[in-house]
């Protein structure tokens, strides 16, 4: 019983409780809380808005996540752990890129004998002058050897030129 009472505060102690609360409880600190509530509110609607509007460009289940981020902050951490890991934007992007870069190596060799980069309708290595390519004598385009005819104008290879593949080839 005796431990009880000293828990209890006299009349007097009370006052003095309640004139300390009242003098710390000044309008600037109520100001401040104000200010605080505020900007945690304005914070916690940013979030859901970040991870719904997220959540969709990532091609993701946005209304799933919107109902998850209305957790205050928990929500929207827990979207931030468990989301896609890259935009649905950015990875059309890039798989165009790679199909580009692809299609240049295509569009790009490296010469046989040195090994400089030369471009599918070099004929002749500007490096080491080394031939690349047969030229069509009619239209003077770049033809793979073994080719049999001209792709671009329907005319057929020269005997001469199977001839030699041939004696290549022996
Ligand atoms: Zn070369
Ligand atoms: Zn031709």
């Amino acid at each position: 019983m005796k431990g009880q009472e000293s828990f209890k505060l006299s009349s007097s102690e009370r006052v003095e409780m309640s004139e300390l609360l009242s003098s710390l409880w000044t309008p600037q600190l109520q100001m401040a809380l104000m200010v605080c509530v505020v900007i945690l509110v304005i914070l916690y609607v940013l979030s859901i808005v970040w991870t719904i509007r997220d959540a969709y460009r990532r091609g993701d289940l946005w209304p799933l996540w919107g109902v998850v981020s209305l957790v205050p902050f928990l929500g929207a951490f827990a979207y931030c752990l468990m989301r896609k890991p890259m935009l649905k934007i950015d990875q059309d992007e890039q798989e165009l890129e790679i199909a580009l870069k692809q299609r240049e190596l295509m569009k790009y060799g490296e010469c046989a004998h040195c090994g400089y980069p030369v471009e599918s309708d070099f004929i002749v290595c500007p490096s080491c002058q080394s031939r690349l390519k047969n030229m069509c004598p009619t239209c003077h385009k770049a033809l793979d050897p073994s080719w049999q005819i001209c792709p671009y104008c329907a005319t057929p290879m020269g005997q001469a030129q199977a001839r030699r593949r041939q004696v290549v080839r022996q």
